[in-house]
């Protein structure tokens, strides 16, 4: 129909804009152009409508079951009450998600709003992985002798004009086996391979199942667009100190930490 009317050579506007979609859209969906609000009747009634009933139709088409959307089931919990964020349909046919405790925390979030969220998020991490170091200390072991052996080991390594690979990823492996014996609850081991998925992810165009399945822990709603990412390795990130720029990101370096 564009091209129809482009071809034609028909006037959209006196300053020579051509027919495109949207503005044949528009004028399908305008009530005035079939002689309302006291406009002068353009398309005929019954064209009118079947047009908008096309378009309703198109959008009940439109709406499956995300499966990234269908993912997020049991990771989304209420920042307030701690309840589980259920989904349901609401009063204007959208998914959207509330408390099941009941908790009001500013509009209920859609599945579009949570993976644009998620999204946004991953592409700020991608750009500062130390972000992922955030909140994760807490979450600790208690440090061994045999842990800041190798800490120092590998903080010699790096001082070094060429190190070895090879000898700094057994040194790295040591540590990670080190640390989960020392404590079963250090997540921290994983930071690395969070990193690597938010990478390959914002590499493959977006937020997939694959990566809420590998790297997602928990997300939850804090308050109205304000939500908290908690990544597999514990790192517990803010999406409001995110967009602020704003992050409080652990300036202590965990490798250089040796001496407390
Ligand atoms: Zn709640």
């Amino acid at each position: 129909m564009v091209k129809v009317l482009n071809g034609q050579k028909a006037v959209f506007k006196a300053n020579g804009a051509e027919w495109n979609k949207g503005r044949i859209y528009h004028i399908l969906m305008d009530r005035r152009y079939i002689g309302e609000k006291s406009y002068p009747q353009i398309i005929a009634t019954d064209t009118f409508q079947k047009a908008n009933g096309l378009k309703d139709s198109k959008r009940v088409d439109k709406r499956p079951i995300i499966a990234e959307a269908e993912f997020l089931k049991g990771k989304v919990f209420c920042g307030k009450c701690g309840s589980r964020y259920i989904r349901i349909i609401d009063t204007d046919k959208k998914e959207r998600w509330v408390c099941s405790d009941g908790c009001r925390l500013g509009r209920r979030p859609t599945d579009e709003k949570l993976l644009t969220m998620i999204q946004t998020m991953i592409a700020k991490v991608n750009e500062k992985p130390e972000l992922l170091l955030q909140h994760t200390l807490e979450a600790g072991y208690t440090r061994t002798l045999e842990i800041m052996r190798l800490t120092n080991e590998i903080a010699r390594m790096n001082e070094q004009v060429a190190p070895s690979f090879n000898t700094g990823k057994t040194l790295l492996y040591q540590i990670a086996a080190n640390k989960f014996s020392a404590c079963k609850e250090d997540k921290s081991v994983y930071t690395d391979y969070v990193a690597n998925e938010i990478h390959n992810t914002v590499e493959r165009g977006g937020v997939d199942v694959q990566f809420l399945r590998n790297a997602i822990y928990k997300i939850f709603v804090t308050g109205k667009n304000e939500y908290e990412v908690v990544f597999i390795n514990g790192a517990r990130i803010s999406n409001k100190e995110v967009a602020d720029g704003a992050s409080k990101t652990c300036n202590k370096d965990r490798s250089e930490s040796v001496a407390d």
